[in-house]
C-alpha cells in the first residue's frame, strides 16, 4: 500500500500502517458497507487542533445508526484514537480519516447477528484538495450527467462507502470533460453538491446553500460557513435552486473537510462573476482560515486541542 503515515489505529491498537490488513472477502470489499468520516487537523498558535471534531464522530456513529451498524468502541475510545492516530505520526498537521465497516462477517447480504464492525483510524498529511492555486483562481466546474442519489433509495444523509459511487461519477465525468470538479443535480433537477463537498451562491450580497432534501450530506463546513458568514453580517438562506440560478450568480464557492472553501470561477464554461475569487468568498474564506491563525476568534468551540493534559 501507498505509505502516507508510519502508524495507524485499527481495531483497538496502534501499528505500523503496513499492517493494517483486511481479508478479500470482507463485507463493505462487495457491498459498500463501510461509514466513514474526514476531519482536518490545523496547527494552530496554540498547537494542533481537530477542527469539530467531536461533530464529526457523532456524525460517524449517525451514520451507522442509519445502517444499524455496531460501532464495538465508545465515543471517547475513538475520539481519543483519532487523536493517536495523528500525533503517533508526529503530524501537526494532518486529515484523520475513521472508517467503520463489515469485515470478514460472511457473504450474506444481511449481516448475521451480532455481527461487529471493524474500525480503522487513519492520519496522514493532505494540503489543498483542488490545489494551493484554486483557492484565489477558482476551479471549473460542470453539472454532470449522473444525478445524486434518490430519496428514499440511498441516504446522502449518511457518509457511507456506496455513496461514493456516485460521487465517482460525478468527479471522474467533470475530469474526463476538462473540468476541475462536478456539482450534480438531484433527482428533481435541482442542485445538490458536488461530488465530495457543498455548494454555496451569493446574488446580491445574499448566500444561499440547498437544503438537506437536495440529496446532500449535511457537511460541517457548511455549517461553519453558514455560522461565520452570518456572524459578518450576511443573510444566508437554504433553499434550493435551479442550474440556470448558478449560471446568474455572482459567486459561487464549494465548502468541505478536504476542500475547504474554494471558488468556483465557471461552471458549464459560463464565467460567474468576474471569473475569479469573488468579494464575499474572499470575505467568508478569510473569516475561515482566520480561525486556525488565531484572526478569527473561535466564539463556538470548533477548535479541539489535540493534545489533552
Ligand atoms: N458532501 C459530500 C458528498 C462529502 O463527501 C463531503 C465531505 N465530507 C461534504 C459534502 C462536505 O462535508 P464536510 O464539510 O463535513 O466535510
Amino acid at each position: 500500500a501507498a505509505k502516507t503515515a508510519e502508524l495507524i489505529w485499527f481495531n483497538g491498537e496502534m501499528m505500523p500502517w503496513g499492517d493494517a490488513k483486511v481479508h478479500v472477502m470482507s463485507h463493505a470489499l462487495h457491498y459498500g458497507t463501510s461509514v466513514f468520516e474526514g476531519i482536518r487537523v490545523y496547527d494552530t498558535p496554540t498547537g494542533p487542533v481537530g477542527f469539530r471534531l467531536t461533530e464529526h464522530i457523532q456524525r460517524l456513529y449517525d451514520s451507522a445508526k442509519i445502517y444499524r451498524m455496531p460501532i464495538p468502541y465508545q465515543f471517547d475510545e475513538l475520539m481519543q484514537a483519532c487523536r493517536d492516530a495523528v500525533l503517533a505520526n508526529g503530524l501537526s498537521s494532518a486529515y484523520i480519516r475513521p472508517l467503520a465497516f463489515y469485515g470478514d462477517i460472511g457473504m450474506g447480504i444481511t449481516p448475521p447477528s451480532g455481527a461487529q464492525c471493524d474500525v480503522l483510524v487513519a492520519g496522514f498529511p493532505w494540503g489543498a484538495y483542488l490545489g494551493e492555486d484554486s483557492m484565489e483562481a477558482g476551479v471549473d466546474v460542470a453539472i454532470t450527467s449522473w444525478n445524486r442519489l434518490a430519496p428514499n433509495t440511498i441516504p446522502t444523509g449518511a457518509k457511507a462507502g456506496g455513496n461514493y459511487l456516485s460521487s465517482l461519477q460525478v468527479s471522474t465525468e467533470a475530469k474526463r470533460n476538462g473540468f476541475d470538479e462536478g456539482i450534480a443535480l438531484d433527482t428533481n433537477g435541482l442542485v445538490s453538491e458536488a461530488a465530495g463537498a457543498n455548494i454555496f451562491v451569493v446574488k446580491k450580497n445574499k448566500i444561499y446553500t440547498p437544503p438537506a432534501t437536495a440529496a446532500i450530506l449535511m457537511g460541517l463546513t457548511r455549517d461553519t460557513i453558514m455560522t461565520l458568514a452570518r456572524d459578518k453580517g450576511y443573510e444566508v438562506v437554504e433553499e434550493n435552486m435551479s442550474r440556470e440560478f448558478l449560471y446568474l450568480a455572482d459567486e459561487i464557492f464549494m465548502t468541505g473537510t478536504a476542500a475547504e472553501v474554494v471558488p468556483v470561477r465557471s461552471v458549464d464554461r459560463i464565467e460567474i462573476g468576474a471569473g475569479k475569487r469573488g468579494e464575499v468568498t474572499g470575505i467568508v474564506q478569510q473569516s475561515f482560515f482566520g480561525l486556525f491563525n488565531g484572526e478569527t476568534e473561535d466564539r463556538w468551540g470548533w477548535l479541539e486541542p489535540l493534545k489533552q493534559d
